[in-house]
Order: C-alpha cells, then structure tokens, then sequence
C-alpha cells in the first residue's frame, strides 16, 4: 500500500475507469447498483486479477457470486493485490476449501427460527431478515446461504412478533434492509411502529459503506418518521470511511439516527492495533460508537480469515486504557450451533480472595487490590 495512496484515501475518479461518468449518473444509488462489478471478465478490465483470484471465480460453483460497487471499487488500489478493501470482496481460492467445524448456518440461525425470516434467540429481542439482497458481497458473509437467494416475507414474522409480548427489541438485517425499497422500508417501521411493546428498532446495514449514495433525502425522511432508530454499520477498515459515507452519516445523524458499529477481525485486513485503534477513532468522528469486534464467523471457507482469539484479546488488551473507552467495541463470538453472543476479555480480575478482595491488573499491567 503505498503512503500517498492512504493519503489521498481514494483513487480519484477523474483517473480512474468511470472518468466520464456524469455526477448525476456515479451520485444515483440506481446507477451505482446496475454498474456493479459481477464477473471476473468484467474485473479484469479494471485491474489485473491474481492467480488466487482467477482460481476461484474458475471453479466458484455455486458460491456467492462476485457483486461489487464502483463505489467501492474506486475505492481500492488496484495495484496493490492485498488492499484490504480488495480482499473483503474479491474471492481467492482458499475460500473453496471448507474446514470440518465449517457450517453455512454457523450460528444455528435455522434452529431458533419460528417462523420464517425471524430469529428468537434471546429472551426480549428478534433478528429481522427483511432482505435477501446486499450492495457488495462480502466474501466472509455469515449468510452466504440466505443472500442472493428468494426474497423474504416476513408477514409471519410481524405476526409473531405482536402476539410476543416480550419482545422489546427488533434488529432488522438480512441482507442489507437498506436496499428495501421506500416503500417497503417504510411499510415495515410503519408495521413494527404499531406493535405496542417493540421499543427498539434497530437496523444493520453495510449500505452507508457499500452504497452511500442510497441514503437519499427521501430516506432520511423516512428515519425522522419512524426515529428514534439506531443504525448498526459493519465497517472493518478506516478507508471504508468515504467523503460520501461521512456525509450520508450527517444527513442521517441530523434526522435523529443513533449509530453504533459492527467489526470482524479478519486476519490481513484489521488485526493491527493500529489500524483498529485509527478505525475505531475515525469511527467516533462520525458519532458512530464501536460495539462489537467479532471474531470471524465459521462459515465455509473462511478458515484464512481467522484470527486467533488470543490475538483478539491482545489487540483489544492494547488499546484500552491507551485510547477513549469511548473508542473501544466488546470483542465478541458468536457461538457456533446457537450459543449466542459471547463477550471475550481480557482478565483484568487477576483474582477474588477470602473476604472479597480483588486483584487487578490495570493497563500498564501493575496490579491493585480493590
Ligand atoms: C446479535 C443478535 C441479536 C442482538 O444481540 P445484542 O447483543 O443485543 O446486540 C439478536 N438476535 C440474534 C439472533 C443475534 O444474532
């Protein structure tokens, strides 16, 4: 990766291949999702594929297809084959080679799925899969199974959840709920807006990175309407953070939208403590507060994603206390088979003695009792 590229933070459009592309057409969400980059033919006009790269998309079978932004795109070096933002969506054939504890529901989301598009797992919140569609692929995608394919209907999934009354808290995800249409968007806040005990409604979506430029004053408008809504953003590297990305944030934070963020540790993209740390900081900026860094996933062929979780907890380890606490997420696993989200920490508690004495071990790591 070279300085000046960091630097500039982006490959200007203007020398790159959409030079003569009207702002109007590069500025409409329409424009940026029917020019997405979908095959490795159509890739290697752009920048030249690696060997690994090449590997895959010839034997890929049946695996998410290829699916990227010029957005995106442009926001990749292409002359560097590990550019971090290049690897989170260009497959490599390692990612053919699935591990024995490798699942394509990793989570067990199918087994606590009532009914259709929901997930009940915890006692007073739901999981919404209100899309099956997403801006860009990730090649780590925890629902290669569900992306890409039928779209949901969730008309089961509202009528579960008004006869629940427990269930306080919706986190609407998918696929990417952003890429609903207004309409539709609307139609289900509206829906979930008239269930009395649904306080909280909360979206994940990876369109403000992917696709900035679908957050379009009309749907703005629609996040003032059905506020207070908090958005859930999956970013893993500070170039993520465009101009366009940063603006869409405002618009949305002046309508009332409270941010947090969602980071995978993926081995070659983020496990630096640096770059996290830069990360986590650009992130506060823009009034989004990190929540959780997760540990990858175990779907199929992500075994060269992972990061040990002993290097999770050292890079968490080296940044608190160091930086805002403000800036720090919880290291997490989701666990496999169901389990549930699991905080990962570092023991600071070195100990509990007779009488309730503690033992702790402070940043610079000199211990106090307490
Ligand atoms: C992550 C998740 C939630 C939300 O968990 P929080 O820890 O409250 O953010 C809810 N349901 C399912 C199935 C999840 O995977």
């Amino acid at each position: 990766m070279s300085s000046e590229y960091e630097a500039a933070g982006r490959r200007s459009r203007g020398q790159g291949p959409w030079k003569d592309v009207p702002a109007a057409c590069w500025d409409d969400w329409r424009w940026q999702l029917s020019h997405r980059i979908v095959s490795a033919e159509q890739a290697g006009t752009l920048m030249e594929l690696t060997p690994s790269e090449r590997d895959f998309f010839a034997r890929a079978n049946g695996r998410l297809p290829l699916s990227v932004t010029p957005h995106f795109f442009d926001r990749i070096d292409p002359a560097d084959p590990a550019d971090p933002l290049r690897r989170q969506v260009f497959p490599r054939a390692w990612q053919l080679e699935t591990a024995a504890d490798e699942k394509s529901d990793p989570l067990g989301e199918e087994r606590d799925s009532p009914v259709p598009a929901l997930v009940h797992r915890y006692p007073d919140r739901v999981l919404l899969l209100a899309n099956s569609v997403c801006a860009s692929h990730c090649r780590f995608c925890t629902r290669e199974r569900f992306v890409a394919g039928t779209p949901p209907d969730w008309r089961q999934a509202l009528d579960y959840i008004r006869a629940h009354g427990e269930i306080r808290d919706v986190l609407i995800s998918g696929g990417d709920p952003l890429l609903l249409g207004d309409e539709k968007l609307a139609g289900l806040l509206e829906k979930l807006r008239g269930i009395a005990h649904v306080e909280f409604i909360r979206i994940g979506s990876r369109v403000p990175i992917f696709l900035p430029q679908r957050i379009t004053p009309a749907l703005v408008g629609i996040f003032k309407k059905y506020g207070p809504l908090y958005l859930s953003l999956h970013v893993n590297h500070p170039r993520e953070l465009s101009p366009e990305t940063a603006s869409a944030l405002e618009q949305l934070a002046f309508a009332g939208t409270v941010f947090g963020s969602q980071t995978v540790l993926l081995r070659g993209v983020n496990d630096d403590a640096a770059l996290l740390k830069k990360l986590f900081h650009r992130l506060l900026q823009l009034r989004v507060r990190p929540y959780y860094l997760y540990a990858c996933d175990k779907v199929p062929g992500s075994a060269g994603w992972r990061v040990p979780v002993a290097r999770g907890i050292e890079l968490m380890r080296s940044l608190r206390g160091w930086t805002s606490g403000y800036a720090l997420p919880q290291f997490v696993i989701d666990l496999p088979d169901g389990g549930g989200k699991v905080p990962v920490g570092s023991d600071y508690l070195q100990e509990i003695a007779d009488g309730g004495i503690c033992r702790l071990r402070n940043f610079r790591g000199n211990d106090y009792f307490y």
